[in-house]
């Protein structure tokens, strides 16, 4: 049997329901203001059904999730393995300074990937 359905396709963050059903991400301490882009949510709609609130998402790839970015000069941590000496990997926060970090994108320099 069909169920009621109301689907609604988002294009991005600006999108009238891009952020239904989807909370603030936490603060996590270390960064500074709301991501500008996913404004704290680290995803957006892509699609949501307003009856069941079924939905598929996408991740802010501005803050990587987070909801937070940097704006100061405080270390950012991101994770990262590296191989113990058994051999075994193990996950770490790496730290780096936002001076040594660059981006391809230049507005989105509050958050990026740290030089090789
Ligand atoms: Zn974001």
């Amino acid at each position: 049997m069909p169920h009621a359905s109301n689907i609604v396709h988002c294009d991005g963050p600006d999108s009238p329901h891009a952020f239904d059903i989807i909370p603030l991400r936490p603060r996590n301490g270390s960064l500074d203001a709301r991501c500008p882009i996913c404004h704290g949510h680290g995803q957006w709609n892509t699609e949501i059904d307003l009856v069941s609130f079924r939905c598929k998402r996408a991740i802010c790839d501005h803050c990587y999730g987070a909801g937070w970015v940097e704006t100061g000069d405080d270390p950012i941590g991101f994770p990262d393995i590296v191989t113990t000496p058994e051999g075994y990997p193990k996950w770490i926060v790496r730290y780096v300074v936002k001076s040594d970090v660059e981006s391809s994108d230049p507005k989105s320099a509050l958050l990026a990937v740290p030089k090789p």
